[in-house]
């Protein structure tokens, strides 16, 4: 085949979630589709309390290597209802597409918890929070995210510094009141981030 004969094939904004249940650590998949609709590239969601106890994230959170991206969910994740379960992937693809992932503020996740304490000190929660909460609101609705955020708030470890905990409740306040008064729109994206 020569060159000109090569097709580029774009990606639209069209996702879908779809949860799989192979007996291995891959539990699910978001799919997102080309514009013509005849194809479309999976980020993997995979299953690894061992990751998540050792970056010490109670529920889910999306990474990037090599391989492009991914999402990293708790077995605890898994027992929330799917509805619910769904709006914390958008959120995470929210981070994926909007290239959060490659700020330098999420590379390094002790800094980026370092920023978003900062911020919720001052009353305000990091806009790459808000934008991924914007684009979940976008793929499934506000009341989905609204009762995942109540219920990460309702089932917060007591056993935390209280201090910490405290933070983490106010910030999930600030999220939920921005939810509830915000208008959302779509920001258009380039594809620096690969999605294999
Ligand atoms: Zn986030």
């Amino acid at each position: 085949m020569n060159k000109s004969m090569t097709k580029i094939i774009e990606f639209g904004e069209k996702f879908s979630i779809v949860w799989q249940n192979t007996g291995v650590s891959q539990v699910g998949e978001v799919r997102n589709y080309t514009l013509d609709g005849n194809g479309y590239r999976p980020i993997p969601i995979l299953l690894d309390d061992v990751q998540m106890n050792k970056i010490k994230m109670r529920f889910l959170v999306s990474t990037l290597n090599d391989n492009g991206p991914k999402i990293v969910v708790s077995a605890d994740f898994m027992k929330i209802p799917v509805r619910l379960r769904e709006a914390g992937i958008w959120h995470e693809v929210g981070h994926i597409v909007y290239e959060h992932l490659l700020s330098d503020e999420f590379l390094d996740q002790s800094q980026l918890k370092a920023s978003r304490q900062m911020a919720i000190k001052k009353g305000i929660v990091l806009p790459m929070e808000l934008e991924a909460d914007c684009f979940a609101i976008l793929q499934s609705g506000k009341e989905s995210i609204i009762e995942l955020l109540t219920y990460l708030m309702n089932t917060r470890s007591p056993d935390k510094k209280l201090e910490l905990n405290e933070l983490g409740k106010r910030e999930l306040e600030i999220r939920i009141t921005a939810i509830r008064t915000r208008k959302c729109t779509r920001r258009r994206t380039q594809t620096r981030v690969k999605i294999i």
